[in-house]
């Protein structure tokens, strides 16, 4: 079977979105808040997702004057039916809301080990199943699963998150295989450690499960395996969320776009 494909012009233009909606999770602040952003600076409109009613209106101030618009809509993910709902006619799904908690194993407690994996895998599954039926009636779709590091390698202390990640993973490869006759790609995006309240709110933890001083775990933890020693920002991760929609990724599927500063060189 093929599928139709119309040729992209052959050189890089400016990334032009207008007229798709781009439903973002975990919109209100981080890596969220700037895939909204960019995702808007190309013209596309989008749904922001977050439980955090505030963040979201600060993003909706950041956002006026864009080419897209951005819409916000609270929402806690692990309620999943609701999420399943907000994703209904989106063109581009942007899974990105995430938390974490830095424990060993034995002292990990179980609700939050069921609550990381339902609003980091399952919400996932629920919001590309509530994306896939407009997707594919109009045959285009994009799926990006901000995943990390995480989802590639462990870490102690991160059983829920990497269990999470690279559960993640398995989803996005296998939503490519089934969206690649419908034209929706779905990849993930695999960041190091990326400059956002996560990483500060880890800090502490950190040193504690690792029992250090908190000013030494940005260097000696966090950016130990990186080659390149300083945090990601932000805009660089939406950078690579936005170009996995654009017309030269048509044939990116089923993959794990690393920028992670050398760590998984190793
Ligand atoms: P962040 O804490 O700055 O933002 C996460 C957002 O998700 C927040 O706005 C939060 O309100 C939202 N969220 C959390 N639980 C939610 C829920 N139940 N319902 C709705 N919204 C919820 O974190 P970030 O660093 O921007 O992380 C975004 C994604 O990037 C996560 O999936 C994270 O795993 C991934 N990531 C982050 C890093 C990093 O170093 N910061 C590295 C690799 C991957």
């Amino acid at each position: 079977m093929t599928t139709p494909y119309a040729a992209p012009a052959p050189y890089a233009a400016p990334l032009d979105l207008a007229g798709r909606t781009a439903l973002v999770t975990g919109a209100a602040g981080g890596i969220g808040r700037a895939c909204a952003l960019r995702l808007a600076s190309a013209g596309a409109d989008v749904r922001a997702v977050d439980r955090d009613a505030e963040g979201l209106d600060a993003l909706v101030g950041q956002a006026a004057g864009l080419p897209g618009t951005v819409g916000p809509r609270v929402l806690d993910l692990t309620d999943l039916d609701a999420a399943e709902q907000a994703a209904a006619g989106t063109d581009i799904l942007v899974n990105n809301a995430g938390l974490q908690l830095v424990r060993p194993i034995e002292d990990f407690p179980p609700d939050v080990f069921h609550t990381v994996l339902t609003v980091m895998l399952e919400a996932p599954f629920r919001l590309i199943r509530g994306a896939l039926p407009h997707m594919y009636r109009q045959g285009w779709g994009r799926i990006v699963n901000v995943s990390s590091v995480h989802g590639l390698r462990a870490s102690p202390y991160k059983s829920a998150y990497v269990a999470a990640k690279h559960g993640l993973e398995g989803l996005s490869k296998t939503a490519a295989l089934e969206g690649a006759a419908h034209g929706v790609t779905s990849n993930c995006v695999n960041p190091g450690y990326v400059r956002t309240a996560l990483v500060e709110r880890q800090l502490a933890d950190q040193a504690r499960a690792h029992r250090l001083p908190e000013d030494r775990v940005l260097t000696e933890v966090l950016l130990r395996d990186s080659a390149i020693k300083r945090l990601i920002e932000p805009e660089e991760v939406a950078e690579a969320v936005a170009q996995l929609c654009g017309p030269h990724a048509a044939s990116v599927t089923g993959t794990s776009q690393v920028l992670d500063g050398g760590w998984t060189a190793h």
